[in-house]
C-alpha cells in the first residue's frame, strides 16, 4: 500500500481516503461519494481494529459482509480498498500509541477506557500506510472527528481532514452498522435518540435551560425506549466541555450515547441559538 501511494504521489495525484469499519452503509457512501468527487484516487480502508474495543464490546460480533462492502465500494468509483488483518497492523512486539488528552478523556471516553487511544493510534497508522492528501469522517462520531483534527495539528501529519453532514434514515435514525443488532421492536425504540435531539434542538435554539432540555430529552427516551443512558449532554462544540448556559446566537453541540438492547448508539445535532 505505502508503495502505491508513493507511486501515485510522485504521479501527482491527488489520494482521498475514507476509512472505515465496513458494513457499509448510505453514511460511509457519501464520504466516498464527496472523496470522489475532489481527488483524482479514492482509497477507502476497511479495517475492524481491535484496540479501540474493550474487553466487553462487539469486537468479535461487529459485522463483517466483506464481499458486500465490495461490490458498494465498486458501485461508488472507490479505486483501492485497502483491508488489512489485524495480525498484520498489530504485529508481535507492537507497542506504540497515541493519546489525544483532554478531548479523550471526555462524554463517550469516560464510558470506552481506551476506546480513543486505538482510534488515534490506527488513523495514525492508516494515516502512514495510505499516505492520503484529504481524510474523510463523519460528523456522526463527532468526538471522534475533534480527536483526528487536534492529532493532526498537534502531530503535524499534513493531512486535510474534511468534515461530513451525518445520514439519517428517513424518519431520523442516524445511519450506523450498529444498527444492524436491533430487533424490530428495538429499532423502533431507538427513533427515541433522534426525536429527543430534535426537541432539544427547539429547545436550545428558543432559550431553554440546560437542565429543562437535557431532562426533557431524558424523558422522550425514557417515555419511547427502555434504553439505558451513558450520557446527554450539551457542550461546547470545540472543547466538548459542559455549557452552562447558551448565549443567543451561542453555538453548542447536544450529543448523546445510549444502550438500546445490546447496541450502544450515539448521535448528535449541532445547534446554534437565535
Ligand atoms: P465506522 O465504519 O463506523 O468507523 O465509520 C467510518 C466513517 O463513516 C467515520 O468517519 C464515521 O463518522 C462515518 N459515518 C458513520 N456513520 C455515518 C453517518 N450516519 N453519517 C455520516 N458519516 C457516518
Amino acid at each position: 500500500m505505502q508503495k502505491v501511494a508513493d507511486k501515485l504521489r510522485e504521479e501527482g495525484k491527488s489520494i482521498g481516503f475514507v476509512p472505515t469499519m465496513g458494513a457499509l452503509h448510505q453514511g460511509h457512501l457519501s464520504l466516498m461519494q464527496r472523496a470522489k468527487k475532489e481527488n483524482d484516487v479514492l482509497i477507502m480502508s476497511i479495517f475492524v481494529n481491535p484496540t479501540q474495543f474493550g474487553p466487553e464490546e462487539d469486537y468479535r460480533r461487529y459485522p463483517r459482509p466483506l464481499e458486500k462492502d465490495r461490490s458498494l465500494a465498486q458501485r461508488e468509483g472507490v479505486d483501492i480498498i485497502f483491508c488489512p488483518s489485524a495480525s498484520e497492523m498489530y504485529k508481535k512486539g507492537y507497542s506504540t500509541y497515541v493519546e489525544v488528552e483532554g478531548l479523550s478523556n471526555r462524554l463517550c471516553g469516560l464510558f470506552r477506557p481506551g476506546h480513543f487511544k486505538g482510534v488515534a493510534s490506527v488513523v495514525c497508522k492508516l494515516f502512514n500506510i495510505v499516505k492520503p492528501d484529504v481524510a474523510y469522517f463523519g460528523q456522526k462520531d463527532y468526538q471522534q472527528l475533534k480527536i483526528i483534527r487536534r492529532m493532526v495539528e498537534d502531530l503535524d501529519m499534513g493531512v486535510e481532514i474534511r468534515e461530513c453532514p451525518i445520514v439519517r434514515e428517513p424518519d431520523g435514525l442516524a445511519m450506523s452498522s450498529r444498527n444492524y443488532y436491533l430487533s424490530f421492536d428495538e429499532r423502533k425504540e431507538a427513533l427515541s435518540l433522534s426525536k429527543a435531539l430534535k426537541c432539544g434542538r427547539s429547545m436550545v435554539k428558543a432559550g431553554s435551560s440546560i437542565p429543562d432540555v437535557i431532562s426533557k430529552m431524558e424523558r422522550i427516551i425514557r417515555r419511547e425506549s427502555h434504553a439505558k443512558v451513558d450520557y446527554i449532554k450539551i457542550v461546547d462544540p470545540e472543547t466538548l466541555v459542559d455549557v452552562e448556559k447558551v448565549k443567543p446566537g451561542g453555538k453548542v453541540l447536544i450529543v448523546l450515547a445510549v444502550w438500546i438492547g445490546k447496541a450502544r448508539l450515539i448521535d448528535n445535532m449541532l445547534v446554534k441559538r437565535m
